[in-house]
């Protein structure tokens, strides 16, 4: 999943890009109002991080904007800000979820997994395609219960074809939720790790189909 975090405390920015970046996320990091804005007009994000103190606005007026425009993209408040009437503020503006700092990098990864959850599952904990489980919150699949052995870049293919499932994902939307601005993938590469899931998807009763021109869906059925 592709993640915008926009934060100004350095130390915080590190640990919380760090620890989503060994998660396997593809991250984007801001410290500036203005400079998130035009990010996330530029870039289709599964996730914001938003710090609500930013040095040339108000993370609030940021959310507001978000939401006036209809975007539904989840967003998880990250705040110093303790008083109650904050955090009823924060979540009447369309804050999906918030953290208080300081914070511990465990709740913060918990909370992500179940918003993640929430987006693609309608809260269910798993998707099931043919034999195939997808468990969103562990982050794991499986195969008939026996764990299916993914890289981190194949897993993030899976999850974007499975939190879209049955509608077809272009491949310029597949290298935006795999990608950060530091991270490349060509053509090439993102033909390798589809050919690859593919082959340990054969025999799952769950398939990547090529709809030639558009991009992939992941689908019910066997090649
Ligand atoms: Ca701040």
């Amino acid at each position: 999943m592709r993640v915008l975090v926009v934060e100004d405390d350095a130390a915080i920015a590190d640990a919380v890009c760090a620890t989503l970046a060994r998660a396997g996320h593809a991250v984007d990091r801001l410290g500036r109002g203005r400079d998130a804005e035009r990010a996330l007009r530029d870039h289709p994000y599964d996730l914001l991080l938003l710090d609500l103190g930013l040095p040339d606005s108000d993370g609030a007026d940021l959310l507001r904007s978000l939401r006036q425009r209809g975007d539904t993209m989840p967003v998880l408040v990250i705040t110093a800000r303790d008083a109650l009437r904050e955090r009823v503020r924060t979540l009447d503006l369309g804050a999906d979820d918030y953290l208080v700092k300081p914070f511990a990098l465990a709740e913060l990864e918990a909370r992500i997994r179940a918003l993640q959850r929430r987006r693609a599952t309608q809260g269910a904990p798993e998707l099931v395609v043919g034999r195939l489980h997808l468990d969103l919150a562990g982050r794991r699949a499986s195969l008939d219960g026996m764990p299916l052995e993914l890289t981190a870049r194949e897993l993030g293919l899976l999850e974007a074809l499975a939190m879209r499932r049955d509608r077809v994902v272009s491949r310029a939307s597949l290298v935006e939720a795999l990608c950060d601005w530091d991270t490349t993938l060509t053509d090439n590469g993102l033909d390798i790790s589809i050919y690859r899931l593919r082959r340990k998807l054969e025999g799952s009763g769950a398939r990547v189909r090529t709809m030639r021109g558009l991009g992939y869906l992941l689908e019910a059925g066997d090649d």
